[in-house]
C-alpha cells in the first residue's frame, strides 16, 4: 500500500506558566492507504499532542512545532499557511473525539452540521448536500435517516453522536481519518458498534486511520500497526501481532499486564506503578527509566536507540543492546488477554 502520511522526527512544545512542556519528543511514523495505525500510551503520553500536531491544530501559542516535518503526500503540514490548512483540513484530514457533545454544536441540526462543509469544501448545491448528508447518516448506521438529519445532537444517544460525528468526518472523503479516543465515553457494547464502524468503513471508504487510546484492549481488532508511547517518545513500534505476542518494551509489557485478562475473574487489574515524567524537565535517560523494573545505570544517562527486531518492530530499550541481561517478558501478560480476532 502507498505511504500517504509521514511524520519525521516531529517535537512540539507548550508554553506553561511554570515552564516549557516538551510534549511530543523526536516522534517518527508512517501511514499507509487503508492503515490503521493506533497510537498508545497513558494520559500524557504526548498521542493526542501529536495527532493535534499532524493537523495543526496547535500550531501557534501556546503550542508550537519545534522541529521535524509532516508529510502528508509528499507535501510538508508543517510549513503550510493556516488558510492553507484549513483546506486541507477540510478535504485530507477529518478528526473524530472522545466526546461528541463537545465537537457537536448542540443549537444546529445534526444535518446542518454535516453539509456545511459539503457546500464550503466541495460547492455542493444545499440540496444536494442534504441529499449526501442523509446517505452519510446511513452509511453510519443511523435508523431513520430523513428523520434524523433534521434533528439537534441532544435528541440522538450517545452512540448514535459518536456516528453522526464520523458522518461529519466522513462527509468530503477524507484520506485520512484522525479518531482521538473515540470510544473512551462511550459503554462497551456501543465502543464495539464504533470500533467495527470504522473497520466497515474503511473498506467501503479506503480511508487510513490513525486511532488514539490509552487502552491497548481497543487496538487488537481495530489497528494494523501500533506505536506506544510514553513521555512524549514512541518508545515501541510493529504490527499488532508483533506488539501483542512479541512486545520487546517493558513499558508494552507494562500495558498488556494491565488489560483484564479472559481467563482471570479477579476484579483487580495490574496497573504500572508510578507516574510519568515531568516533561518540563524530561529525563536524559530512557522515559520510562524510573518506574522500570529492569532499569540499568546506563537508561538513566543515554536515551535508547531504536533496535529494528523486523522490517516492521522497533524498539527504544537497552535491554536489546548485545552487552544487557537478556530479560524475558513476564509470562502473565500472555494469559488469555488481548485476543486477535483478525
Ligand atoms: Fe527499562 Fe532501561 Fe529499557 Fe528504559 S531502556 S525500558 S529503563 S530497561
Amino acid at each position: 500500500m502507498k505511504k500517504i502520511l509521514e511524520v519525521n522526527n516531529l517535537s512540539v512544545s507548550f508554553k506553561s506558566h511554570n515552564g516549557e512542556v516538551q510534549a511530543v519528543r523526536d516522534v517518527s511514523f508512517d501511514l499507509h492507504e487503508q492503515e490503521t495505525l493506533a497510537i498508545v500510551g497513558e494520559s500524557g503520553s504526548g498521542k493526542s499532542v501529536t495527532v493535534q500536531s499532524i493537523m495543526r491544530l496547535i500550531a501557534m501559542p501556546p503550542g508550537e512545532i519545534k522541529s521535524g516535518s509532516v508529510l502528508l503526500n509528499g507535501e510538508d503540514l508543517v510549513k503550510k499557511t493556516e488558510k492553507e490548512m484549513e483546506q486541507i483540513r477540510g478535504n485530507e484530514m477529518g478528526m473524530i473525539f472522545q466526546d461528541p457533545m463537545t465537537s457537536l454544536n448542540p443549537t444546529m441540526k445534526i444535518g446542518r452540521q454535516i453539509t456545511e462543509g459539503l457546500i464550503k469544501h466541495q460547492n455542493l448545491s444545499k440540496k444536494v448536500a442534504h441529499e449526501k448528508g442523509v446517505e452519510l447518516l446511513r452509511l453510519v448506521g443511523i435508523p431513520n435517516p430523513e428523520t434524523r438529519i433534521n434533528q439537534y445532537p441532544h435528541e440522538f444517544s450517545g452512540g448514535m453522536r459518536q456516528r453522526a460525528m464520523i458522518a461529519i468526518a466522513l462527509s468530503c472523503n477524507p484520506k485520512i481519518l484522525i479518531a482521538d479516543e473515540p470510544t473512551t465515553a462511550l459503554d462497551v457494547t456501543i465502543q464495539a458498534q464504533i470500533l467495527n464502524l470504522l473497520k466497515d468503513l474503511q473498506v467501503q471508504t479506503n480511508t487510513a486511520i490513525i486511532l488514539i487510546t490509552h487502552d491497548l484492549g481497543v487496538v487488537a481488532n481495530a489497528a494494523h500497526r501500533v506505536a506506544v508511547m510514553y513521555g512524549g517518545k514512541v518508545v515501541e513500534k510493529g504490527t499488532v501481532d508483533e506488539i501483542f505476542y512479541q512486545p520487546k518494551h517493558p513499558y508494552t509489557w507494562g500495558l498488556l499486564g494491565s488489560m483484564p485478562k479472559l481467563n482471570d475473574d479477579t476484579e483487580e487489574l495490574q496497573s504500572i506503578p508510578g507516574t510519568p515524567p515531568d516533561l518540563k524537565d524530561p529525563p536524559k535517560g530512557c522515559p520510562f527509566a524510573a518506574r522500570c523494573p529492569y532499569a540499568m545505570k546506563v537508561c538513566d544517562q543515554h536515551m535508547p536507540a531504536y533496535t529494528e527486531s523486523s522490517s516492521t518492530q522497533k524498539t527504544a530499550c537497552w535491554l536489546l543492546d548485545e552487552r544487557a541481561p537478556k530479560v524475558k517478558p513476564p509470562e502473565s501478560i500472555f494469559a488469555g488477554g488481548g485476543q486477535i480476532n483478525g
